[in-house]
Formats: structure tokens, C-alpha cells, sequence
């Protein structure tokens, strides 16, 4: 026990001399457009908030009246005594959302992509996977005995390649796999152009739309909506923890068989308790508002041009794209130190923004990325640009 604590305390210390260990900041209250901490009021630019429902009234009540009629738990997982009525209704109004024959909840998105691949794939199948894919599609896609090839991120040739080699190779099923939307990038996977090649080589799709569900796409139904491509997209992942309310859960959307195997074999269902019945109860009413959140929508996309455009006028380096996740860099050795710098600076001021750095992000790549949500108003933006100009100097 000894050696392992002071192992323990060497490795903590290597974290923090190399500025990679991560500090939690308390928030005294909602989330929402500006947030209270210890050090006094914020802005707050980073968020998964995009439809501002996290913090949203409408939402807490049908999760408080919930809580009354369903009480707080079922202690059970969901084959044995922790199936709700609402949890079924959840599941077929997500698939009627994203326009698949049905969904399958989890805790998590991460526990989605952490059950998916073992269920439904064995050492006959090949899955390929895009480079820059979430920590979850990694970890899943390694419980599987399925071959594994990666291709670099959004590189069509180089998919072509994996394809062409897990093909020679045998494969029985093959499976693309990709994240939607980047998240450090805040860029769309080419998902028309990985559709035709699927399509060329006979394999299924598989998206995690994590950073899309409910707000992408002209009435939120995400990225395969964006590229018009929703009828060629075999399977969707996603989260309730970001766009559809935060608070917690994930699903697989996908062909009733598919639905219904994972329910028989994937672990994280089998073993795992049932979503709480509130916020089952609350995601329910943010996947209703969202349906019908066009003008939220259309201000996002303003708020996130207008971000992008002052920006660019102020001279700052954003990567190029229209998701409200906004990568703003500090490219070079300097680049991290850079960003670290400007970041803690704004909090100063006012406006809560996160830099990253290698590892998150390939080294001389820094950044501090900047997330819009459709409850910050123009002034709001503007103060945040502001601020970047002001820790600048
Ligand atoms: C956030 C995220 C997840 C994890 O979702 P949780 O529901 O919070 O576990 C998985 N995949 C992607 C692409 C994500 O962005």
C-alpha cells in the first residue's frame, strides 16, 4: 500500500508539472448563459448547452412532477423491475426523432459505445474507425474481438485503404464508425462521402452524434440530417447530457434487431441500473422542446456567425466551420502557455472559456475552445470577444 500511494502521489506531481492536471470549479447554482462560481459571476462559453435546456424551467418542473409520481428510483436494471412506462415512451420518441425504427437507453453515452460493439460484433467482423473518434467509441471498440482499423480523421482515401484491407482480410460484417461532429475541431464528419463508400463496399454506419442530436441539421435531427443522408446511417449514438436537457443518459437508435439484441446482450444494459425516472421525465420534455425549437436553432446559428465574424475582425485564428463549438488557436511552442494565459485572464474578467493542450490536442495545435448556446444573447457574444481582445493585450 505504501509503494502504491507514493507511486500515486509521483504520478499526481507529474500531472501538475506538466499543467495537465485538471482542476474542478464549483458552480453555486444553474447552468445557464452566466454561471456563479466561488470568484464571482461568469459568462459562461463552455457548455454542451447548445438549446440552453439545461438550466430551462419547462424541464426542471416535468422532472419535479416526476419525481412526485414516480418517486426517485427503481433500484433495478431495466429487465428486472426498472422499466417504466416513460422509459418505452423515451425510446420510441428518440428513434421517431432521428428516424429509426427504435432506440435502446443507457446511463450514458459512454456506456452505448462501451456495449455496442461486443454485442453486436465478433472476431468474423472488422470495425473502422475514424482517428479523432470519443473516448468511448475507442474503449467500446477494444471490448470487442472484431479487427480494428483506423483510418485518419475524415481522410476519404484513407478509409478507402482501411475498407479495401479489412475486405482483403475477410471481414464478414464491417462497420464505419465516426463521431458526428469533432469536438475539439468542432467539424462534421464527411458523412455523404463515408455513405457512398459504405455503400461501395457493403458495410453498415454507425454515428455517435453526441455533439448534434436536437440542434443540427434544419430541425435538429443531426448531422445525417445536415448531409441528407439520414435513411443511410445504420446506427446512431447520442447523449441526453449535452443538446437534450444535460443532465444524463445515452441511447442506440437503430433497426428493431439491433435494438433488440443489445437489450438481450449488451452489458452495460444488463448490469447497470435503469435512468432515474426524473430524468427520464425531463429529457422528455427537452426532446419535446426541441422538436419545435427552430428559432432557438436559427439564433444559435446568428450567435455563432456573429462570434466567428467579430473574431475574425479582432484577428484571432478560428478553425474554419458552422457548429457553435468555435476552436480559437495558438498555434507554435508558445501556443499552450498562449492559451493557459488568455483563458485565466478572461475568467478575470468575466467570461468562463477552457484551453487545451497537448495531449488533448495535437502538440503546437493549442486552443481554447468556445461553446455557443442559443440562451446567449448578442450582448453576450460580444462581451466574449471583447474579452479575448482584452486578455490578448
Ligand atoms: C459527450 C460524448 C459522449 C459521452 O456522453 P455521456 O452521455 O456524457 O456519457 C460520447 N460520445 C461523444 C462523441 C461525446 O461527445
Amino acid at each position: 500500500m505504501d509503494t502504491l500511494s507514493a507511486s500515486i502521489r509521483q504520478t499526481l506531481q507529474e500531472l501538475k508539472d506538466q499543467g495537465l492536471y485538471k482542476e474542478e470549479r464549483e458552480i453555486l447554482g444553474r447552468q445557464g448563459p452566466t454561471v456563479q462560481t466561488r470568484t464571482g459571476t461568469a459568462l459562461n462559453f463552455c457548455a454542451n448547452n447548445y438549446l440552453g435546456l439545461a438550466g430551462d424551467e419547462r424541464v426542471a418542473r416535468a422532472a419535479g412532477q416526476a419525481l412526485e409520481k414516480f418517486g426517485f428510483g427503481m433500484s433495478s436494471v431495466r429487465f428486472i423491475c426498472g422499466t417504466q412506462d416513460q422509459h418505452r415512451e423515451l425510446e420510441k420518441e428518440i428513434a421517431d426523432f432521428v428516424g429509426k425504427p427504435d432506440s435502446i437507453l443507457f446511463s450514458s453515452c459512454f456506456d452505448a459505445n462501451g456495449g455496442i460493439f461486443e454485442a453486436l460484433f465478433t472476431a468474423a467482423d472488422a470495425i473502422v474507425s475514424d482517428q479523432l473518434n470519443h473516448a468511448s467509441l475507442i474503449d467500446g471498440i477494444r471490448l470487442s474481438k472484431a479487427a480494428r482499423y483506423r483510418y485518419a480523421n475524415a481522410d476519404m482515401d484513407d478509409l478507402r485503404t482501411q475498407l479495401q484491407a479489412a475486405r482483403d482480410n475477410g471481414a464478414r460484417h464491417i462497420v464505419i464508425v465516426t463521431d458526428g461532429v469533432f469536438s475539439m475541431d468542432g467539424s462534421f464528419a464527411p458523412l455523404d462521402a463515408i455513405c457512398d463508400l459504405a455503400e461501395e463496399f457493403s458495410t453498415l454506419v454507425m454515428v455517435d452524434d453526441s455533439h448534434a442530436t436536437g440542434f443540427v441539421g434544419a430541425t435538429g435531427r443531426g448531422t445525417p440530417e445536415l448531409f441528407g443522408v439520414a435513411d443511410r446511417v445504420d446506427i446512431i449514438t447520442g447523449t441526453l447530457g449535452k443538446a437534450l436537457g444535460g443532465a444524463s443518459g445515452g441511447f442506440v437508435a437503430a433497426s428493431q434487431e439491433i435494438v433488440d439484441l443489445l437489450r438481450q446482450k449488451a452489458r452495460p444494459y444488463l448490469f447497470s441500473n435503469t435512468l432515474a425516472p426524473m430524468v427520464v421525465a425531463g429529457s422528455r420534455e427537452a426532446l419535446r422542446i426541441a422538436k419545435d425549437a427552430d428559432a432557438e436553432r436559427r439564433h444559435l446559428t446568428d450567435m455563432s456567425a456573429l462570434f466567428r465574424q467579430l473574431m475574425e475582425e479582432a484577428g484571432f485564428d478560428v478553425l474554419p466551420g458552422s457548429h457553435p463549438i468555435h476552436a480559437v488557436m495558438f498555434r507554435g511552442e508558445d501556443g499552450a502557455t498562449e492559451a493557459a494565459q488568455i483563458a485565466a485572464r478572461m475568467l478575470e474578467l468575466g467570461v468562463y472559456v477552457t484551453a487545451f493542450s497537448f495531449p488533448v490536442v495535437p502538440r503546437g495545435l493549442a486552443r481554447i475552445r468556445v461553446q455557443l448556446s442559443a440562451a446567449h444573447s448578442e450582448d453576450n457574444v460580444r462581451a466574449c470577444v471583447d474579452a479575448f481582445v482584452k486578455a490578448r493585450r
